[in-house]
């Protein structure tokens, strides 16, 4: 048996190379979404190019020299320190993970989501669920059984909230929700009858040069390092890539400047995080994201804490009326401020306003959680979703497109991936309740434009600590106190109501 030092090293090898191999392929879907021309034969060669990779990815990471590593460190972990720990620890999750799924089953599974996602297309085009219905009964059926191949007991569904957010449990975030759930549909009754209305639609004609410049200064300030980085244009708004190299992706409009706005936001802060990951472990889970709602909780503190805050404003406000002289003419700050936070029932999840958009996540856990218990079939997916949509938000889509056929997550296979986006949020609240402690002159900065206080306070609690911490663990461990969702509920109050009332 190798002795710890070599076994640690052979392992950090193989790691590396895996990381290498995984990279190359995120560059290669970046640049699918960004750079393919448009022939159908450029895309059938990428789904080639990206399904060699996604064989030698998973047999790199069942190799029987990870697996002999990783027993010889497991028998000696006195010998070991915290952070080697950790990265044991976690690549023995990877590599159970991987060398539990029988090789044809993770085919015929990516056969049936790539089938089901055109099917969806489809469906979603002609406001048709029926022609996504079998696909999505296909792909549940794979999940569950995906689970039992990882699981041999509990919940199914917790596998997959698992995948996203290690040592989350579903019966955590149920809680969790139905706190919030308490707390905001009453919130969102009082903002939609005050007669103080807000609209976002008062921005019209903003020119794309100068919307992609303005951007650009915005994401450069708050601490996007645009020489190990880059951001470009695709149809939805992205962010991949690692501390050594980082892509952004936007899209514009000329009459919804704030989309590109928030979203770039948005994404810088998931690239911040990925910049902020220690760069001389690179390749090791010390230097990879927690999970997805860590992550989200970086894109949503930047955009909605720091970026629709009035302090922001204060810095940008004249230099956005400089850029946009001609179409901001006679729309005063206060109009302005609130067309920002305006708060709206919007029957589309990534249109919402940071209050419905929780709700929009708490109708899909439900739903979710509802399919795996075997309490809701398929079929009578539609209409559960409009009647809790009725619930929740207040009104029934007018059409399965704005109803259960928006997302692509269920479509690709992704379930569980939903309830990352609200926990990232409830996260973010929290890290802000803390860190307006430790900065006492926080919201003075950002009126001046300055963010490397704030931007260093994530680097050293969240960005740095890469995986050494799962992510309840981190959130305790950083705030000490376990992930709540009252400081979520509280922000949204301090935000809304004075603006509402
Ligand atoms: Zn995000």
């Amino acid at each position: 048996m190798k002795n710890p030092t070599d076994a640690y090293a052979s392992l950090t090898r193989s790691l590396g190379k895996i990381f290498d191999l995984t990279s190359t392929s995120s560059l290669l879907s970046w640049d699918e979404q960004v750079n393919l021309p448009s022939a159908p034969e450029c895309a059938q060669l990428r789904g080639r190019q990206l399904s060699t990779l996604a064989e030698a990815i998973h047999e790199a990471g069942t190799s029987p020299s990870i697996k002999e590593d990783l027993e010889a460190l497991e028998s000696q972990k006195d010998a070991l320190t915290f952070d080697q720990k950790a990265v044991i620890r976690e690549a023995r999750r990877d590599y159970d993970l991987k060398a539990k799924l029988p090789p044809s089953f993770v085919a015929e599974k990516t056969k049936a989501s790539s089938q089901a996602y055109h099917a969806w297309a489809e469906a979603r085009e002609a406001s048709d669920f029926s022609k996504l219905a079998p696909h999505l009964e296909r792909n549940l059926e794979l999940a569950k059984q995906e689970s039992a191949y990882q699981w041999l007991e509990g919940n199914p569904y917790d596998y997959w909230v698992d995948q996203f957010d290690p040592g989350v449990k579903t019966e955590t975030i149920e809680r969790l929700f139905s706190e919030l759930k308490e707390a905001l549909v009453p919130l969102l009754e009082t903002v939609l009858k005050s007669d103080n209305k807000a609209t976002a639609d008062i921005f019209k004609g903003f020119p794309v040069d100068k919307q992609r410049s303005f951007l650009i200064d915005v994401t450069t300030k708050i601490g996007f390092d645009y020489n190990s980085g880059r951001i470009d244009v695709a149809l939805h708004p992205f962010c991949s890539g690692s501390t050594s190299d980082c892509r952004l992706t936007t899209r514009f409009n000329e009459d919804t400047p704030l989309d590109s706005l928030y979203s770039s936001i948005h994404e810088a802060g998931h690239g911040l995080y990925e910049q902020g990951l220690p760069l001389e472990t690179e390749g090791t889970p010390l230097s990879e994201a927690v999970g997805s709602a860590i992550h989200e909780s970086q894109s949503r503190l930047w955009e909605n804490q720091v970026g629709r805050s009035r302090a922001f404003w204060k810095h940008w406000e004249p230099l956005y009326r400089k850029a946009f002289a001609l179409q901001l003419e006679g729309i005063d700050s206060e109009i302005f401020y609130r067309a920002i936070n305006a708060v709206e029932r919007n029957p589309i999840r990534v249109d919402s306003d940071e209050l419905t958009y929780n709700l929009h996540i708490i109708l899909r856990f439900t739903l979710e959680k509802r399919l795996f218990a075997g309490e809701l079939s398929v079929k009578d997916l539609p209409e559960a979703w409009n009647a809790l949509t009725q619930e929740l938000l207040g009104f029934t889509p007018k059409s399965d497109k704005e109803g259960v056929l928006q997302d692509v997550h269920w479509p690709c296979g992704f379930f569980g991936y939903f309830p990352s986006y609200c926990l990232g949020n409830m996260t973010a609240a929290q890290w802000w309740e803390l860190v307006q402690k430790d900065i006492p002159n926080l919201e003075e900065q950002i009126a001046q434009g300055e963010y490397a206080t704030l931007l260093s306070w994530l680097r050293k609690n969240i960005h740095e600590q890469g995986k050494r911490y799962r992510t309840l663990d981190l959130i305790e461990h950083v705030t000490g106190k376990p992930l709540s969702a009252k400081p979520l509920i509280a922000y949204l109050q301090e935000r809304y109501l004075p603006l509402y009332s």
